[in-house]
């Protein structure tokens, strides 16, 4: 196969990089070729064509250049790289124009402003196992963030997981064998749905050139494999960012023991930060507290609720800033509306890093500047600890606002190759062209004056030609006058022509101009794009205290809407909380309509709530109330309550619902025992247990058993503050002194039951089962005929029951009428109907409904 010069140079480049689709710019279009070729324009919808750059025919297909950021970032948002090769050095030059990869685009990597989200950081992580440990290095290169952890012991493997699954990050660089990635892409496959993996058999060579370039002493790890770790994801971002990460500079330690530990299960079922339905952020608690005005704010915001605190002290160092900041009302709303002004910091500092910053960016960041002095004199007075340290941390850059105040214009374009982005007045230079270019009439004019008035000559006059340029003509009556000077170039018939010097370098000036005005521009505005990065970490560090604040001054502004009390932190082991409410629930329902609950649990009297009733009587709700306000008070928020004593708890395991679709495949009764291994092998006296309904998916008594059983474990072994929900009533007599029974309230009213949502002291008497299902619309003569073996069995005692449901007459067949089988509530009298609609759910137009339907019975 004959290849011509240009397709040989573009398989050579694409040797380079195997992995990544390659970019290859030709004239005005990136092109692909080959197989590259068929992915995009498969995943792009682009016209596939073919070029005959060899006897095959290659297939082919490209996008402009000046569009190509969109379809890029569509193709690294499905998990694919992009190697960028542009043309290097002069394209007009004979011979083939030489092109190299500058950069590859990563999911993992991409900088590009329209393919980040907001709020959210973009990480790649890196994976790296050596001598029993596993070891992750973790970096957000838009934010400049960069850490690692070291996880050892049986429980690594999971702690590492639930990391992952925390970090959400788009690619995964997993360091060794390829039989290490496979088993771990087994694990997390479904825990990062839509990551992408790269394999690296080793890790870096020069390992401690990396960190030594990198961090500062105080932040290097002193762990080798971490080093080794860290170096190799730094390694992969240098030969694929291709540009300067020097704003990579700090490096912080995920340190397990300092933090609440939730894991996947937990965190998502709670709902913190991502909600079951779609992962999305509405109706989860970050959406609840998030009163943050900065997207640096709201990712931080997110982090604490992904990694709560464990000790009281920095706790209430929190609490005692978000104490302040709800009290003073002039402080909070100050410094919220000064940092609604604030933009994305982080990434701003980050673009001009690595070059790619415009003269919008600039702008974006000189506004940001210029609300420093407003929160540094708002802070001026605080007195929490807290608050007190971000504002000693927070600088102003005066000088670099004069700056940007002074040389860019207020609204600048995107491209820097069209100019029009440095003010006037800043440049003497760039101010002549720019006069020139747009006075040039004016200033022939004032030459022709000058000159004629110089000369005396009164026929004078200054014209243009291709041929000579701009020339000065005078009658052959005037010639006498001119002076030695003028340089003849043309004689006519009437008049001479001549040039001048000043007229020559008027010509050059003017006609370069354009060029030239673009040129100092661009010089210009680099200039202080580079001045920027002089003090590039100090604006790093005031924009982290930024954050802080925002955060802050959200949760003050949560608990202040949403009526939130400060929890008094101790260390006695035990949590204590009067009337506490669900911070999402309340929400939904207004707080008028939810019913609020106390808990007690500690190790004297009640370390297990055991708590039995029927479905829908909210015992989920009140389970997962109480993990979530440990969890907010963790991480110094105020929470939904009258008031608060709370103990830190070092975990929060749960066990919640029937179906988890993260782990699909395997039997939901073996999903659930996995998990109640888990937490029965890694609780502390010090976690706090939440188990719903478990033992579920098997038969009645091996359920009731397992439960009873792993209910005796946690009080002999484990000592874990726990809430186990039950409807087996038989585990009611459990009750000891650690054990205590609770149940929901109800109240009946001849055969209908409302449920109080009430938790109270002692044990339900009956399921209610039978009444959901009366409420769920199950036909009547099913309702009858369940009441009638219940009432049988309730009569009978344990094995015996069986026999007891057989000897109970079976309904005649014709008793069912024909209006009892539809299953509808229409066969009730109204009375009963009424009440039993559950109106505490209903929404207004679900009760306009019913009563529509009630209006029609009657
Ligand atoms: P269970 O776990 O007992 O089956 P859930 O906790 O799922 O019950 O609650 C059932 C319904 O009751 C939920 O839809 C919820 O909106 C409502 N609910 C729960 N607790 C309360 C409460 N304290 N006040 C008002 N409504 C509540």
């Amino acid at each position: 196969m004959e290849l011509t010069p240009m397709m040989q140079q573009y398989l050579a480049t694409k040797e380079q990089n195997p992995g990544s689709i390659l970019f290859f710019r030709l004239g005005d279009f990136y092109e692909m070729f080959f197989d590259d070729a068929r992915i995009v324009s498969k995943e792009l919808g682009l016209t596939l064509t073919s070029r005959s750059g060899n006897k095959d025919k290659a297939p082919m297909c490209g996008v402009p250049y000046h569009a190509a950021e969109t379809y890029i970032n569509k193709l690294v948002g499905r998990g694919y790289k992009v190697a960028i090769a542009e043309q290097i050095g002069d394209p007009k030059a004979k011979g083939l124009t030489k092109r190299e990869i500058i950069k590859i685009i990563t999911p993992g990597t991409v900088l590009s402003e329209s393919a980040l989200k907001d709020a959210q950081n973009n990480y790649i992580a890196l994976v790296y196992e050596k001598n029993e440990d596993i070891v992750l290095a973790g970096a957000d290169i838009s934010t400049g963030e960069c850490f690692y952890g070291i996880y050892t012991g049986g429980n690594r493997l999971q702690m590492l997981l639930d990391e992952l699954y925390r970090l959400a990050m788009p690619e995964l660089l997993v360091v060794g064998k390829p039989s290490f990635m496979d088993a771990l892409k087994e694990f997390t496959d479904l825990r990062l749905p839509n990551c992408s993996y790269t394999l690296r058999e080793e890790i870096s060579r020069a390992v401690d050139d990396r960190i030594i370039q990198h961090f500062d002493a105080a932040t290097r790890p002193d762990n080798q494999e971490a080093r080794e770790a860290v170096a190799t994801l730094l390694d992969y971002l240098h030969e694929t960012v291709m540009t300067d990460l020097t704003h990579l500079n700090k490096l912080t330690y995920l340190d397990a023991s300092e933090n609440l530990v939730i894991d996947t299960y937990t965190l998502r079922n709670l709902e913190i930060t991502r909600n079951l339905r779609d992962g999305g952020k509405k109706d989860t608690l970050l959406d609840v507290l998030d009163f943050t005005e900065t997207a640096m704010g709201s990712r931080l915001l997110k982090k604490w609720l992904e990694y709560p605190l464990l000790n009281v002290l920095p706790i209430n160092r929190r609490l005692d800033a978000v104490e302040e900041l709800t009290q003073d009302f002039a402080l909070r709303g100050g410094l919220r509306a000064d940092c609604k002004e604030i933009h994305d910091f982080e990434r701003l500092l980050t673009r001009i890093e690595v070059g790619t910053a415009n003269a919008r960016d600039l702008i974006a960041l000189k506004i940001s500047l210029m609300c420093l002095p407003g929160i540094q004199q708002h802070m001026a007075n605080v007195k929490s600890q807290v608050l007190t340290e971000c504002k000693a941390g927070i600088q102003s850059f005066d000088a670099l606002v004069d700056l940007l105040q002074r040389s860019i214009v207020e609204e600048p374009g995107i491209s820097l190759r069209e100019g029009g982005i440095i003010k006037s007045g800043y440049n003497a230079e760039l101010d002549e062209y720019r006069r020139i270019a747009h006075d040039s009439k004016a200033m022939l004019q004032e030459i022709e004056e000058r000159e004629k008035e110089a000369t005396g000559i009164k026929s004078l006059k200054i014209g243009y030609n291709k041929v000579f340029g701009y020339y000065i003509e005078v009658r052959h009556s005037g010639t006498d006058l001119v002076p030695d000077r003028y340089i003849r170039k043309q004689t006519l018939a009437n008049a001479e022509r001549y040039i001048t010097e000043e007229l020559k370098e008027f010509e050059t000036k003017i006609l370069g101009a354009q060029e030239k005005i673009v040129q100092i521009e661009y010089n210009l505005f680099t200039e202080v794009r580079e001045t920027i990065k002089g003090q590039l970490t100090e604006i790093q560090a005031t924009a982290h205290e930024i954050a802080i604040v925002d955060v802050l001054t959200s949760l003050a502004e949560a608990a202040s809407t949403h009526n939130y009390v400060r929890p008094r932190m101790t260390n006695d082991g035990a949590i204590d909380i009067k009337d506490g409410r669900h911070p999402l629930v309340e929400r939904i329902l207004t707080r008028d309509l939810f019913v609020p609950n106390d808990t007690r649990l500690n190790h004297n009297d009640c370390e297990i709530m055991l708590i039995t009733g029927p479905n829908m009587a909210g015992k989920s709700t009140y389970m997962r109330q109480v993990a979530l306000l440990t969890l907010m008070a963790q991480i110094g928020s105020f929470i939904p309550a009258r008031e608060a004593a709370i103990s830190p708890v070092d975990r929060i395991f749960t066990r919640i619902g029937a179906s988890d679709d993260l782990v699909s495949g395997q039997s939901t009764f073996m999903v659930e025992m996995n998990e109640v291994a888990q937490i029965l092998k890694y609780a502390t006296k010090d976690s706090l247990v939440i188990l719903d309904e478990i033992g579920r998916g098997t038969s009645t008594f091996d359920g009731m058993s397992i439960a009873r059983a792993v209910i005796e474990h946690i009080e002999s072994k484990v000592h874990a503050k726990t809430l186990f929900a039950t409807h087996y009533h038989e585990l009611t007599d459990l009750e000891d002194d650690k054990v205590k029974n609770f149940c929901v309230a109800v109240k009946e009213r001849g055969t209908q039951v409302a449920f109080l949502r009430r938790i109270v002291a002692g044990s339900a008497d009956k399921s209610y089962g039978i009444h959901v299902a009366r409420l769920a619309g199950l036909p009547k003569a099913v309702t009858k005929r369940a009441e009638d073996i219940l009432a049988a069995l309730e009569s009978e005692q344990g094995a015996e029951a069986a026999a007891a449901v057989a000897q109970v007459a079976k309904p005649s067949s014709k008793a069912a009428e024909p209006d009892d089988m539809m299953g509808s509530l229409f066969a009730s009298s109204l009375s009963d109907t009424l009440l039993s609609l559950d109106v505490m759910t209903m929404t207004p137009l679900e009760a306009m409904n019913e009563l529509y339907k009630l209006q029609e019975q009657a």
